[in-house]
């Protein structure tokens, strides 16, 4: 079977190698010239580890084991602890092994998706990019992200909802000997303005961090500030020890998502074209368990998609249908818990501020 997968971050390339390891024939389209790799660490548990080792990945060097977490407002005083994530990867470690392992003739680079062929039939013969390339294939995966056009061309769905949340997160560099890479996620919380940042150590000499604040924070003077800037001006009122983080020439990358939210539809399908990882269903700002989510669509996939092969399902439909069954569950349940925190925190957040 060939399957065109559209979008080659996380989900879409373990898709694309998970594939490959069975022999199907696998095209990965990127509208990028490189691979994505901006961003703080991938927080995961060891079940993920575990899957990614399953593709044969050489990503040992790449991984961080975090012992355990604390929580503390930015005077030190201690408050919740109840993060329970166990490992950090390094993001850009982790996407050349994964680029590696696939081949780079497996990918077609600055391929932008823009529609599919026939354009209102609900099976799908080809998809087409910006440029003019038309992929043809007998099934094609929107892995395209949050923002997914996939999604919206064929699979749409329920809304996607703006949560008022920003989130910027990147990587610095630290000296070899920092109190921050002591193997513990630390999360601190500055309840004047609600803004909560994250930090933890992702190699022997660079740290991550997750900064996130309210949208209405977020003013056009915020708005023309360099990342640096805009995360200095936002921990004002961190530790010192802390603040070294953003100090100038400490950055090694980092990105700014406007955080939201979507109910998950009925199907994640329509015919033969189905959605994985974040195009199906947006990581919450809680960040319960995005990472290991993406990861476990792309590998249920790759197992349905053998199944098909082998006959075990009638039809494609069939098997697709399956795979929504078998991840509803588990991502609502998910997704209800990650809700429930996002609300909690605003309504202390407002406590706050009026
Ligand atoms: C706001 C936010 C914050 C997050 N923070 C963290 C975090 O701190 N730690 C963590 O572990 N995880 C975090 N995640 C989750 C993590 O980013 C994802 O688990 C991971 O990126 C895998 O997602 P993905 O591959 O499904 O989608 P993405 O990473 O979004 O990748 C989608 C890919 O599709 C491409 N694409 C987009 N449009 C098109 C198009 N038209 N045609 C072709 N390709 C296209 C994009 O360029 C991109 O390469 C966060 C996610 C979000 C949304």
């Amino acid at each position: 079977m060939k399957v065109a997968i559209i979008g080659s971050c996380l989900s879409g390339m373990s898709l694309g190698l998970r594939l490959l390891n069975s022999g199907h024939e696998v095209i990965l389209l990127s509208p990028h010239q490189d691979l994505n790799d901006a961003g703080a660490a991938y927080l995961i548990n060891s079940v993920t580890l575990n899957s990614l080792r399953s593709l044969n990945l050489q990503i040992d060097s790449a991984v961080t084991p975090l012992e355990g977490d604390s929580a503390n407002d930015y005077f030190g005083e201690s408050a919740t602890n109840a993060m329970g994530l166990l490992y950090s990867v390094h993001r850009a470690d982790l996407h050349k092994e994964l680029y590696r392992s696939i081949g780079a003739d497996r990918f077609l680079l600055n391929k932008r998706f823009c529609h599919f062929e026939p354009p209102h039939n609900v099976h799908v013969e080809s998809a087409v990019f910006h440029d003019g390339t038309e992929v043809i294939a007998d099934l094609f995966v929107g892995a395209d992200g949050a923002q997914s056009v996939v999604r919206e061309k064929h699979v749409q769905g329920s809304e996607l909802r703006n949560i008022n949340l920003i989130q910027v997160s990147g990587i610095s560099r630290v000296t070899k000997n920092s109190t921050l890479l002591n193997k513990l996620i630390r999360v601190f919380v500055d309840p004047e303005n609600g803004t909560q940042i994250l930090i933890y150590p992702t190699t022997k000499t660079l740290c991550s961090w997750i900064l996130q604040f309210e949208d209405k924070s977020y003013s056009l003077s915020n708005q023309k500030l360099p990342i640096p800037k805009l995360v200095d001006k936002f921990c004002e009122r961190l530790p010192v020890e802390l603040k070294t983080l953003f100090a100038e020439g400490r950055f090694v990358s980092s990105r700014l998502n406007h955080c939201s939210d979507r109910k998950l539809p009925e199907f994640i399908h329509k015919d033969n074209v189905i959605l994985i990882g974040e195009a199906a269903h947006p990581t919450l700002p809680s960040l319960t368990k995005g990472t290991d989510s993406d990861l476990e669509d792309a590998l249920l996939l790759g197992d349905l998609i053998d199944g098909l092969d082998r006959g075990f399902f009638p039809t494609m439909d069939t098997c697709l249908t399956t795979f929504t069954r078998e991840r509803r569950p588990l991502l609502n349940s998910r997704f209800r818990r990650g809700r429930k925190n996002h609300a909690l925190r605003q309504t202390r957040e407002n406590a706050f501020s009026y």
